[in-house]
C-alpha cells in the first residue's frame, strides 16, 4: 500500500518555491503563485475555495498537495495599554504565546520559536516547562499572520523574536520565517525590522554574521561578570563573556551593523557601582546600544527589579562614560505579556 502524500504547508515556502512546485504538478503559469500568495498575505484567506481568480480545477488541486493552516487561537488577553497575548494551540495540541503591541507610529509582533526553551535562563518563565520542540516555518509565520487577522486596522511593521523559546537553536526556521516574510509577495517587511533575539548561542551568531540578511541582533546579556551571568544564565557556562563579545565584535565588523545588549535590572544582582564599570570595560568602543529592561516578575524567580531611579542613573552613567543606553518600559505587564512572562503551557491565559 502506498501512504498518504504529505501536504506542504504554502507558509513554509517562498513566492519562487510555490512557482515552481505549481508548474511541476499543475504546470501552472508562474503568475499564479503570486494569486496564491495575494490570498494569503493580502487577503488573510484560509481555504482554497475562497481564491475565487484561480480556476476550479487548480483550487481542487492545491488543497490535493498544500494545507493553509496549522494553528488557531486558542484564547486572547488583552492589556489596557493596548498590548494583546495570543494563546495559539498548535497541531499536536501543544500550546505557545505570542505578543502584539502598539506604539504610536508601529506595530510590533513578539513571536515564539520554540515550545518550551531548553537554556533555561532562571528569571524567564518560558523555560520552566522545559523543552518541547522546535516550532516549523509556517507556526513561525501563522503566529504572525492570525495576528495580522487580529489588528487589521494597522500594519505590522516589526517582528521580534523574543517570545518563547531561542530563535538561533531553531536557526533553519527563523531564517526562512523572515525571509518569507521579507518578501515581496508576502508581507513585504524591511529585514531591519526583525530582530533576533539569543541568550548567546555562538555558533548561530556566527552563522547568522554570514546570511546576508540585514536583521537586528539583540544579545540577552544581563551581566558583565562571568560567575553572575553564569548563575542566571547556565548557557554562560559553556559560552563565557569573552567568547561571547568576541563573536559580537565579528558579527559588528562583518555585517557592519549594530549589536543591541539587552540588560534586565535585578535588584542587588546586576545594578551596582561596579556593574556600571565592568559594562563599560567590556563594551566601550563596540558598536553597540545597551537596551535596559526592569525585571518582569515571575512567581519562580524571587528577586525584585531595580527600583526605577536607580535605574535612571544607571543609565545616565552608562551614556556618560561612552556606552550608548536606553531605557525600556515593558508594555502588557498586567496580562503576564512582558519579556519573560511567556509560556507554553495551555494554563497561562486563564
Ligand atoms: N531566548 C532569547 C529570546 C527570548 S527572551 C533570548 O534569551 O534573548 C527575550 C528577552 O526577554 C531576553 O532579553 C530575555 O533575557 C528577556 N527576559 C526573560 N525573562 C525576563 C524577565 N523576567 N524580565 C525581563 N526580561 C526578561
Amino acid at each position: 500500500m502506498i501512504g498518504k502524500v504529505k501536504k506542504i504547508y504554502l507558509t513554509s515556502i517562498l513566492e519562487e518555491e510555490l512557482r515552481e512546485m505549481l508548474k511541476g504538478f499543475f504546470k501552472s503559469e508562474p503568475y499564479r503563485a503570486r494569486q496564491v500568495f495575494d490570498w494569503i498575505y493580502k487577503k488573510d484567506s484560509e481555504d482554497f475555495s475562497s481564491m475565487v481568480n484561480l480556476p476550479h480545477i487548480l483550487r481542487k488541486g492545491l488543497s490535493e498537495k498544500f494545507l493553509i493552516s496549522s494553528l488557531s487561537i486558542d484564547n486572547k488577553k488583552f492589556s489596557k495599554d493596548g498590548t494583546r497575548k495570543y494563546l495559539f494551540r498548535l497541531e499536536d495540541g501543544e500550546f505557545i504565546e505570542a505578543v502584539s503591541i502598539p506604539a504610536k507610529d508601529r506595530l510590533t509582533v513578539c513571536l515564539s520559536t520554540q515550545v518550551g526553551c531548553r537554556f533555561g535562563c532562571r528569571f524567564c518563565a518560558s523555560t520552566k516547562g522545559g523543552f518541547i520542540r522546535n516550532l516549523r516555518t509556517e507556526e513561525l509565520i501563522e503566529q504572525t499572520l492570525k495576528i495580522k487577522k487580529d489588528t487589521s486596522d494597522k500594519r505590522i511593521t516589526n517582528i521580534v523574536f523574543m517570545g518563547i523559546g531561542e530563535p538561533l537553536d531553531n536557526y533553519e526556521n527563523t531564517i526562512k520565517a523572515i525571509r518569507i516574510l521579507n518578501s515581496y509577495a508576502a508581507l513585504n517587511i524591511g529585514a531591519r525590522k526583525f530582530t533576533v533575539s539569543t541568550c548567546g548561542i555562538i555558533p548561530g551568531i556566527e552563522r547568522l554574521s554570514k546570511e546576508n540578511l540585514q536583521v537586528e541582533l539583540a544579545v540577552s546579556l544581563h551581566s558583565s561578570e562571568d560567575k553572575v551571568r553564569s548563575e542566571l544564565m547556565p548557557e554562560n557556562k559553556k559560552f563565557p563573556l569573552s567568547i561571547l563579545i568576541d563573536v559580537c565584535r565579528r558579527f559588528i565588523s562583518e555585517t557592519g551593523r549594530q549589536v543591541t545588549f539587552e540588560y534586565i535590572m535585578i535588584e542587588g544582582m546586576n545594578d551596582r557601582r561596579v556593574d556600571i564599570a565592568n559594562l563599560v570595560r567590556l563594551l566601550k568602543g563596540l558598536n553597540c546600544k545597551v537596551n535596559l529592561i526592569p525585571l518582569n516578575p515571575i512567581p519562580e524567580f524571587k528577586f525584585n527589579p531595580t527600583p526605577l531611579k536607580k535605574i535612571y542613573d544607571f543609565c545616565a552613567a552608562l551614556n556618560k562614560q561612552g556606552v550608548k543606553t536606553t531605557l525600556r518600559h515593558s508594555k502588557g505587564r498586567d496580562i503576564d505579556a512582558s519579556c519573560g512572562q511567556l509560556r507554553q503551557a495551555s494554563k497561562s491565559i486563564k
